[in-house]
């Protein structure tokens, strides 16, 4: 009676949630961020860059090794997270970004051999076409990285940004998304995220920063300044993109990491 009860009852239980836990030594785990120094590059209108000052570093008065130091930076520089309230008022801050948009799968569109020679190059809708047409539809809930190979410039001012005239923004030459492109991606394809290797998802040149108003609106985050992307496949990766929490944050230095199958 006993062993009826329990095979009853075991029968009538749902079959138990087996948890597979990720086994990341199936993946090369791509670090896809800058380090934060003194030479991480910054918007020329920021007055000041990366700051780290030193408060301890040495033995103690208790006979132990201590280290500690201070850090200030604007939000906007080196390897961020634009949160969607960048260029949207009703956009999410950092902070109330929900954690599920950190985590993706990726495609990357490689333009980097069309953007050596045009530094004003802007990915186009026949770009996204013909990335489509050999991969596959861009599935909804997509993390899109354009692909510019810029990153290797980094951390000569001049040739990353296109100008290295601090205060002045004007005359700014580096690859990003088009105005079309990006409309198609997050609103047709419904991405979840674009990032790229260059200093913004808009264009060095652009004006109106409407790349950044599109995905704002659609409360679409942005990566930028990332780099090491020649190291993914156009498709099959999962990204874990993780920025500071910063409270009420518009951005911020970002961990970015890709689980790249191997
Ligand atoms: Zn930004």
């Amino acid at each position: 009676m006993r062993a009826f009860c329990f095979l009853l009852v075991f029968s009538c239980m749902p079959s138990p949630a087996l948890a597979e836990p990720i086994d990341f030594t199936r993946f090369n785990l791509v670090d896809l961020s800058h380090n934060y120094n003194a030479n991480t590059i910054y918007w020329p209108t920021e007055r000041t860059g990366f700051e780290l000052e030193s408060e301890s570093f040495g033995m103690s008065d208790g006979g132990y090794f201590y280290s500690a130091n201070r850090f200030s930076t604007p939000e906007h520089g080196g390897t961020h997270l634009d949160a969607p309230v960048h260029f949207a008022e009703q956009g999410w801050s950092l902070d109330e970004i929900p954690i599920d948009r950190f985590f993706g799968s990726a495609i990357v569109i490689d333009v980097s051999a069309k953007v050596n020679t045009k530094r004003d190059y802007r990915l186009s809708v026949t770009d996204v076409e013909q990335f489509e047409k050999v991969h596959g539809r861009i599935g909804a809930g997509t993390m899109v990285l354009m692909r510019t190979d810029y990153s290797r410039l980094w951390t000569d001012r001049s040739k990353y940004l296109g100008s290295d005239k601090i205060g002045d923004a004007s005359d700014l030459h580096f690859p990003g998304f088009g105005e079309a492109a990006a409309q198609l991606l997050i609103q047709d394809r419904q991405v979840k995220a674009i990032g790229i290797d260059t200093a913004s998802i808009d264009y060095g040149q652009s004006k109106d920063f409407i790349v950044h108003r599109i995905a704002g609106k659609h409360n679409i985050l942005g990566f930028e300044n990332l780099t090491d992307l020649e190291q993914l496949s156009p498709v099959g990766s999962s990204l874990i993109a993780l920025p500071m929490k910063i409270g009420g944050g518009s951005g911020g230095p970002l961990r970015i990491i890709a689980l790249v199958p191997k």
